[in-house]
């Protein structure tokens, strides 16, 4: 017997999960991309959030499923309208890597009530300053899926 809770446990185990091991492949659009573009590329991909990304897959921002909506209610035009106007924008943008716990980033999306994280790493820009490169995706799905695969281990 190891002497740790049963709660102590699973808790531990939650730590030692990095994002690495449950991230998803990151679905991206540059920011020129019409609102009417973003809202096709979601239901093709299946999924809630875009990441805007320029050149190198650089960050510039994050697009939800209400961004989008709360634009048609606007009046613009939404194939005109590029979603680089109505994105959360750097630095505003939450992210994870694929070194951190799945609890950290887990924790991120409670305490900050967004669905998904970009996946990042940095990297040097050629003018000496740092860039964000998107490389997955960390979303509420993959931490359920996680919650689902734990529990089937009884
Ligand atoms: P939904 O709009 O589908 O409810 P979210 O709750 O994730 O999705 O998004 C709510 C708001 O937070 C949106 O304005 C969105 O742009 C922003 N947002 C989403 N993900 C992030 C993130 N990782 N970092 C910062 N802001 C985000």
């Amino acid at each position: 017997y190891s002497g740790k809770s049963p709660n102590r446990v699973v808790a531990e185990k939650l730590h030692r999960v990095l994002v690495a091991s449950i991230k998803s492949v990151p679905v991206v659009v540059n920011e020129k991309c019409s609102v009417y573009d973003a809202v096709v590329t979601m239901f093709i991909e299946d999924v809630g959030t875009l990441f805007v990304v320029k050149e190198g897959g650089l960050l510039e921002g994050v697009i939800s499923r209400k961004d989008l909506l709360k634009t048609t209610l606007g009046g613009h035009d939404i194939h005109k309208l590029p979603v680089g106007v109505i994105m959360t924008r750097m630095p505003n943008v939450l992210c994870t890597t694929p070194e951190e716990s799945v609890w950290a980033a887990a924790k991120k999306l409670i305490t900050h009530e967004v669905d998904a994280l970009p996946v990042v790493r940095k990297v040097a820009l050629p003018d000496g300053g740092e860039g964000l490169e998107v490389i997955g995706r960390l979303s509420k799905t993959n931490i359920t899926r996680l919650f689902v695969e734990l529990g089937e281990g009884i």
